[in-house]
Parts: C-alpha cells; structure tokens; sequence
C-alpha cells in the first residue's frame, strides 16, 4: 500500500525568468501538433535569464560604448556602469576591502587566472591541492600544473580528514573545492576547509558556479580567499564570470590577457610594464552588458526576502527526491554517504536506461529539458559507477512545483510503459 500524498500547495516561481512559459513541440507534432509548456529543469548548466536582467540590459544598451578611455556621454556611463558593476558583484560575495573583482568569461577563465597566479617560490609555492570530485573547470588549470588530487572518500568527514592529512605532510600554495556538486548538489563545508587550509599554510579557493546561484556566500565570513563563477549559471546572459580575492597574487602575476588595458607604459621594443589592479587581467575591450547583466543578476537575489531562495529550492528538491526515491528503478546519485546540506541539483539513474535515451524521452513526450552525460565531472562519475552517463534535474527561481510533477511523471510513465 501506498501511504497517501500530503495535499500540498502548487508552489510558484520565485522570480520571473525570460523564457519561462515556453512551449516545447511534443513529439510526433507537424503543424497543428501537440505541444506543452518547455519545463525546464536544467538551470545548473544555464539558468535563463531573469526578467529584472533583461530589463536592466535594455534600460543600458542605450549607453554602448567602450569604456575606460572614451570621454563621450555614453562611454562615461558604460564606464560608470562598468565599475558599479564590480562593485555590486564583490559586495554580493562579501569581497573584503581591498579584494579584486576580475571580470572573465565565465568559471572556468577565472579559474585559469587563478591558476597562472599561484606563486611558483617559496615554502609550499606551486602546489595546489584538489578534490577529484571537482568539474573539469575546477580540475583541469590545476592537474595541468603542480598539483595534488585527493582521491575523495565516501563521507565528508573522511574526505576532510584526508585533505588536512595532506597538507600536514607537505605544505600547499591553495585549496581548490568546488563549494557544490554540479553532479550531486551536495554542499561540502567550505568553512571548515578554509580554516585548515589557514592552519596549514594554504589559501582557498571554491569554485562558486553551482554554490552562489543558491546560497548566500560570504567570503570574508567564511575566510575564502578566492571565489570564482558564471553569470551565466546566475541568470544572467553568458558571456561574463568573476574571480574575486586577495589581491597579492594577482598584482604579482603575468596578466591573463596582455593587451590594451593592461598596461602602464609600453616601450620601443613592446615591453611592457604592467598595472596593477583589475586593469592587469581585464586586458581588451570588456563586456560591459555581461557586467551590467551579472550586477542586476545579484541585485534582483539580495533584494530577495532573506532565507527566501532557499526556502523556494528547499520545497521543490523535497518533492523531487522524495519522486524520484519513490520510483524503485532510480538510482539518486550522492558523492558522500553523510553529507547534510544541499541545493536543488540531482543527478540520477533509471535503472535499464541509458540516459542520452532518457533525456531524449523525456523532451520529446513530456516537454521537459533536463541534462545528461557526465557533466564535465568524469572522475566523480567514475567513482559512483556511472560508466554511461546520467541525468540531472536541476531548480532555480524560475522552477515550480508543476516542472517536477511532469518529470516526475514522466520517469513514472517511461518505468512503466518504456520509451
Ligand atoms: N564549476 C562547476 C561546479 C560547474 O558546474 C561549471 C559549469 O557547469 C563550471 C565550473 C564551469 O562553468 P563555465 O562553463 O561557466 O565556465
């Protein structure tokens, strides 16, 4: 016997999102076929953008203009915007005085800023240390460099215990962690791990994209030296991330892009000498939009009742897992047998299933997006067993409580009836 459902109330999206009432063309559709509002529920790859962003962007277009070095009206304003941008976006995260607010692409170039960064001499200079359940973006700029990977274990505590085993033995320039699974939406405990990685020597950097859509961060509060993530991943067009932190290493580092800009004074034979500052690695002409859209992105979630973000996720990943739980045939995927916090990604198994099919499924007879493969986190899917893939559903402010009944049903209908 089943135990009855809870009446509970439809619960609604949080903010509004561009996009959000999309209709997707079911399968088996020509002119005049069925089609269902798009659910989508893959917001960890990209979150679509908020209305409040892509308002803010059309009140600025007006304004194009290069910034920094144009004394026009619009460029004053795109240079005024520019700045305020950064401002908003430290603040945001809880920069500290005195940290820089590099503009990038996205994560995955604020890492590899980092990664040119980190002092090669000194005690412990070079090394960095890194999980091996970090996305490839979290990953890559360091195994290509002096690096040790920790093989993760099966609880956090074991992991954390392994990881200031580690550093007790040799001392490390940085701790590289991502702040949440982009494959289990599990939470690792940034705090704790900063402050070993202090009593140890090392800095810290977490990798934000999947934490900061979802949480409050703080950087100073929780003693994070560095902090990197995506607009993208935040609601806000692609095309712009961050790295926020200390501003020693950066000052002292090569530019991540030589180019106008970047620079003091440049001679006769094109030898530079360098600034310092933001200016160093934002070399070229920046994204001002991207910057103004990242900035409204964080301004429309701070506006946001405190707790309020969580609360929303909070209820809707409650009824996904519990879904998901119920159906025998699903596999939830988690890194860490005792872990207790996490955000509204899931990645997942149907038994008998292969995923590419299962995400195709999915989309074609239920109108409902959700990712597959393995999630530019190889090693972690390793780990777990999952040699052909999986799947991740994953909520955002725009998720209701209708997105996951239909997936929910879906699975239910392919476990039942097949593809
Ligand atoms: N880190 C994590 C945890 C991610 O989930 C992703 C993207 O999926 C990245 C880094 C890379 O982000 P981007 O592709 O925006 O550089």
């Amino acid at each position: 016997t089943t135990t009855p459902t809870k009446a509970r109330l439809p619960i609604g999206p949080l903010l509004p999102v561009v996009g959000g009432n999309l209709a997707a063309p079911l399968a088996g559709n020509g002119a005049g076929g069925r089609t269902a509002r798009a659910v989508n529920l893959d917001y960890a790859a990209s979150a679509p953008a908020l209305q409040a962003v892509a308002d803010h962007v059309a009140e600025v277009l007006p304004y194009y203009a290069s910034v920094h070095r144009g004394a026009g009206y619009a460029s004053q304003v795109s240079t005024a915007l520019y700045e305020s941008a950064r401002q908003t976006i430290g603040a945001f995260v809880g920069a500290r005085p005195g940290d820089l607010t590099v503009f990038t692409r996205n994560t995955t170039d604020a890492l590899n800023l980092l990664a040119g960064a980190v002092p090669q001499d000194g005690p412990g200079a070079g090394e960095v240390v890194v999980l091996d359940v970090e996305h490839h973006a979290n990953l890559l700029p360091w195994t290509a460099r002096r690096h040790r990977l920790i093989p993760t274990a099966s609880t956090v505590a074991e992991t954390v215990a392994a990881l200031e085993a580690t550093l007790a033995e040799r001392p490390a320039a940085l701790v590289a962690v991502t702040g949440c699974s982009n494959v289990t939406g599990e939470i690792l405990p940034i705090g704790e791990i900063a402050r070993i990685a202090h009593a140890h020597g090392a800095r810290v950097v977490v990798d934000g994209a999947q934490l900061v859509p979802h949480r409050r961060v703080d950087i100073a509060a929780l003693d994070v030296d560095y902090i990197a993530f995506s607009g993208h991943k935040i609601y806000a067009p692609f095309g712009s991330g961050v790295l926020i932190g200390r501003s020693d290493w950066l000052d002292a580092a090569q530019p991540h892009l030589a180019g106008g800009g970047a620079v003091r004074s440049v001679d006769a034979q094109g030898q530079a000498v360098w600034t310092t500052g933001v200016a160093r690695h934002e070399g070229g002409t920046p994204n001002v939009l991207g910057a103004a859209a990242l900035a409204a992105a964080c301004r429309a979630i701070a506006d946001l009742p405190e707790g309020a973000v969580e609360e929303h996720e909070a209820a809707l990943s409650a009824r996904l897992l519990e879904g998901l739980q119920e159906i025998p045939q699903v596999r939830v995927l988690r890194a860490w047998s005792d872990s207790t916090d996490r955000v509204g990604v899931v990645g997942f198994t149907v038994e008998g299933h292969e995923a590419a099919r299962v995400a195709v499924y999915l989309s074609a007879e239920h109108g409902v997006g959700v990712r597959d493969g393995k999630f530019c986190a190889h090693p972690l899917l390793n780990r777990l067993g999952v040699t052909g893939g999986a799947l991740r559903a994953s909520l955002g402010l725009g998720s209701r409580s209708d997105d996951v009944e239909r997936l929910l049903h879906a699975v239910r209908t392919l476990v039942t009836e097949g593809e």
